[in-house]
């Protein structure tokens, strides 16, 4: 099978983690610490925090933020459920915005449709590594005092504005699942500039402790921690900060090779009539962290067959973004009219792309494609092919 995701993983990354073990210490320790560094150099911000998971990293900065019950929280529904479920853990409500049908983006005009005086965030999501437009959004939002959350758990190393994703507001959430770009196994980041508000999210990933266990182990004298607030357990482990870094040396490489891939189907797949692929928007770079294909509304053949096919064989493509709020869990929520969302969750595959994907692979997913176009949609036969 082609997988849609591969992780690149050798045996540097199996070289630090053995270093982590004879060092015996394990947990959240000096490897986070240097993981942190090296993650906030990279993307340009003060201040890193590394996490469990991006979910853990966006409840810590809706925490941070003392969103909670009462609040509306803006977010597109077309996202992985976490995006939606963070809001819940604060207690507050998900208000959902309609998407954009190029970068599957919320826009600052969408999220003003939805805006209430009850608004106290929005979540920006950079969908698949595809960059939001940002500067609209602050623009629309800074003004009436809501804040900023970007979930970029897809995009650690796409750019806006010539700035790598990470640095254009106040919290940023990356994760590490092996279906992003580089992986821990598990993880996240959140990264941020506000000095005011590091010592308070390094506290909440952590039971809401007034000192870490690496500063008692450090200290020569004894150290009665207190609990200053509840926390939540969202730390990170030495093992896995481990592998991070060793990751976060291989970005830039993956990055390129992804984009590379990418415009290879984009090139390959520009004959089909009406089908559309993720792309750069005018202000920024992509890491295609999930390059998607959305089909024409008339295309011969359905979304989910489609699938069928590819995996018939020997390809693993995924559906297109889920949309929360077509999920049982969400089925409370005001109904809003998400039009945009609803067609392109119908429409869209993601398919197979990382850095060891080879050309000749590829050419094998872009033939199915192909070969579908080609079908007659009533008799299902194979019609003559476009010139
Ligand atoms: C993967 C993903 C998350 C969750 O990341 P975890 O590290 O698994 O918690 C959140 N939001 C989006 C958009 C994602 O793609």
């Amino acid at each position: 099978m082609i997988p849609v995701m591969r992780p690149w993983l050798g045996p540097e990354e199996a070289a630090a983690v053995a270093e982590v073990m004879a060092s015996g210490w394990v947990a959240q320790g000096p490897r986070v610490a240097a993981f942190e560094k090296a993650l906030a150099t990279k993307v340009g911000v003060p201040h890193a925090i590394a996490t469990s998971s991006c979910t853990g990293a966006l409840h810590l900065a809706l925490a941070a933020l003392n969103v909670g019950p009462g609040d509306e929280v803006v977010a597109p529904s077309l996202s992985f459920i976490a995006t939606a479920n963070v809001i819940r853990y604060v207690g507050a409500s998900p208000v959902f915005a309609d998407v954009d049908p190029l970068t599957q983006n919320i826009s600052a005009p969408e999220i003003a449709r939805v805006l209430s005086p009850k608004t106290k965030a929005v979540i920006i999501v950079h969908q698949g590594g595809v960059p939001t437009d940002i500067r609209s959004i602050r623009e629309l939002c800074e003004p009436r005092g809501v804040a900023i959350v970007e979930d970029a758990a897809c995009a650690l190393g796409s750019s806006y504005e010539g700035a790598l994703i990470g640095s254009h507001s106040d919290f940023v959430a990356y994760s590490f699942h092996p279906r992003k770009v580089i992986t821990t196994g598990e993880g996240g980041m959140l990264v941020t500039g506000r000095a005011d508000l590091v010592d308070r999210l390094r506290r909440l990933r952590d039971h809401g402790m007034s000192i870490s266990a690496a500063q008692r182990h450090e200290s020569r004298t004894p150290v009665i921690e207190h609990y200053l607030e509840t926390g939540f357990n969202y730390r990170l482990s030495d093992i896995q900060a481990a592998v991070g870094i060793v990751q976060l040396g291989r970005l830039d490489a993956i990055v390129a090779r992804r984009r590379q891939l990418a415009h290879r189907y984009q090139r390959q797949l520009a004959g089909i009539e009406g089908l559309s692929t993720a792309a750069d928007p005018p202000y920024g770079t992509s890491n295609f962290q999930s390059f998607w294909i959305t089909l024409p509304d008339d295309f011969p053949v359905a979304r989910d067959d489609l699938m069928t096919t590819m995996m018939q064989r020997g390809i693993s493509p995924r559906r297109g973004f889920m949309a929360a709020h077509l999920e049982p869990a969400y089925a409370d929520v005001r109904r809003t009219m998400l039009p945009v969302t609803e067609r392109l969750t119908r429409q869209s595959i993601i398919l197979p792309l990382f850095y060891h994907l080879t050309e000749s692979e590829q050419d094998q997913v872009i033939a199915v494609i192909e070969e579908c176009a080609r079908l007659s949609p009533r008799t299902g036969d194979i019609v003559a092919a476009r010139s």
